[in-house]
């Protein structure tokens, strides 16, 4: 199938690559230039495992091409896949600038009916919006589909060719039966709904996990309370086939560029049928304070903080990602900054893209973890990579000016610590304090 791809960010850039690597002729658009320059070098704008390798193989095979021209490449497909931003709007609405642009373009370029798959994540009723545009500056006949997309950053690509279900969301027997036929060879779980309901299962999808982790992150505050352990807590919780155990990690609380802006638009989407989303608006609230939580141990042991350096491990919003949005550490560094302490901060991937966002006398990037540490007054992890995993307590402790490490993400066990002199703040395991 000839598929046009709009929009070559983290979900635009790997379903077409995996679409290519399926055997389709894949025309990946970007409006950014330079991002089309990059990938025309054979270079990839974003760090994702196993993506690179898929893109040298899929170019060279034939199927698989980058442009700005989107009339071409439009003209050129029979299915069109809108995969652009939708970021939120200040008071959380999601801000559907890009998608409406996007589909007034192809509106303006098509030559002939097509399937208009959209892919970004839009509030209820926007597919239809995107239907009138095409009504409205197009003579030719499309059909429409919202088909979400489930992949996480880290992962995507293995999430792109193992979809736990692919949904269809459309009426049109055509964009039906052609969106199928291209996802087929990725998985049987396929569920067919209107267009309504598809848009509404990928915000009710994200809400239901961020309520996952805002509520065991409220759990893990209980527990240091109350003396318990809220790992082993979330472990005899998840054998219950009915809860399950993925979602329930304490630690500082989700980030990036999907929860936080995906459970707002859905405050704001109930807002608008007058109908108040309670619980969601604590999800928010609890997320909010609990990365809040590292400054609070922090001042526990060093007390005033004015002056103290403190490392920082971990800038991107999770592991294997140098994707930045959203992460915790903006307001925890700016929260130190604020009380006056001095920062040295250390990501492997995600440097770059945190400094572009936060750059400051205060703030130094470091170039390894160990450089980060050395002679700080207290380590924070914020991020849990493998990295950080793979180095030891009493490496990190002879690192340090003064023993402190706070453990934003629970990354170090009970042994590892034994026999140190770290003071040891975790999240929700008292125990280990
Ligand atoms: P992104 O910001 O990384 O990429 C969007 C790209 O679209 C940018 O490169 C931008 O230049 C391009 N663009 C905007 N308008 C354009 C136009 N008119 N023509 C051509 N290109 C245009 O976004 P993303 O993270 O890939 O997310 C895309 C959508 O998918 C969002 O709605 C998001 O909520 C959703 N989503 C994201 C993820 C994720 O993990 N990132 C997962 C599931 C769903």
């Amino acid at each position: 199938m000839k598929l046009a791809v709009i929009g070559t960010g983290y979900v635009g850039l790997v379903s077409g690559v995996c679409f290519s690597d399926l055997g389709n002729d894949v025309t990946c658009v970007d409006k950014l230039s330079e991002k089309i320059e990059l990938l025309q070098r054979g270079e990839v704008p974003i760090y994702e495992p196993g993506l690179k390798e898929l893109i040298e193989k899929n170019t060279e095979a034939g199927r698989l091409r980058f442009t700005t021209d989107l009339t071409a490449a439009v003209q050129h497909a029979d299915i069109v896949i809108l995969a652009v931003g939708t970021p939120s709007l200040p008071n959380g609405e999601a801000n559907l600038t890009y998608i409406m642009g996007a589909a007034r373009e192809i509106a303006l370029s098509i030559n002939g009916p097509k399937v208009i798959m959209t892919k970004s994540t839009v509030p209820v009723g926007t597919n239809e919006k995107i239907e009138n545009e095409f009504r409205q500056f197009s003579l030719h006949p499309v059909s429409i589909a919202s088909v979400p997309e489930f992949l996480r950053e880290g992962s995507a690509v293995r999430d792109t060719m193992n979809p736990d279900r692919i949904i269809i969301g459309t009426t049109s027997d055509k964009a039906r039966q052609m969106i199928e036929e291209l996802h087929r060879p990725l998985t049987d779980q396929i569920l067919f709904t209107d267009v309504r309901s598809a848009e509404m299962i990928k915000y009710a999808s994200n809400a239901f996990l961020a309520t996952k982790i805002s509520f065991i992150n409220e759990i893990a505050n209980i527990c240091e309370k109350v003396g318990a352990d809220v790992t082993l807590v979330a472990e005899g919780m998840g054998h219950d086939k009915r809860i399950g155990s993925s979602f329930l990690k304490a630690g500082i609380g989700y980030g990036g560029s999907c929860f936080p802006k995906d459970t707002q638009a859905l405050i704001q989407i109930a807002g608008h049928v007058d109908y108040e989303f309670k619980l969601l608006k604590s999800v928010v609230e609890v997320n909010r304070d609990q990365r809040f939580n590292v400054i609070r141990k922090l001042e526990t042991i060093l007390d005033d903080l004015s002056g103290k350096t403190i490392a920082i491990w971990g800038l991107a919003f999770k592991p294997e990602t140098d994707d930045v949005r959203d992460s915790p550490a903006f307001e925890i560094i700016t929260s130190l900054l604020q009380r006056g302490a001095v920062v040295k901060a250390y990501d492997p991937i995600a440097t770059d893209n945190f400094r572009q966002n936060l750059e400051h006398a205060k703030v130094k990037y470091c170039h390894s973890a160990k450089d980060a540490a050395q002679n700080a007054d207290a380590l924070c992890v914020l991020t849990e990579w493998k990295e950080f995993r793979n180095i030891s307590p009493t490496e990190i402790q002879a690192w340090l000016a003064r023993p402190n490490l706070i453990d934003g993400r629970n990354i170090y066990t009970e042994e590892e610590l034994e026999n140190t002199g770290l003071v040891y703040y975790s999240v929700g395991r008292p125990n280990m304090n």
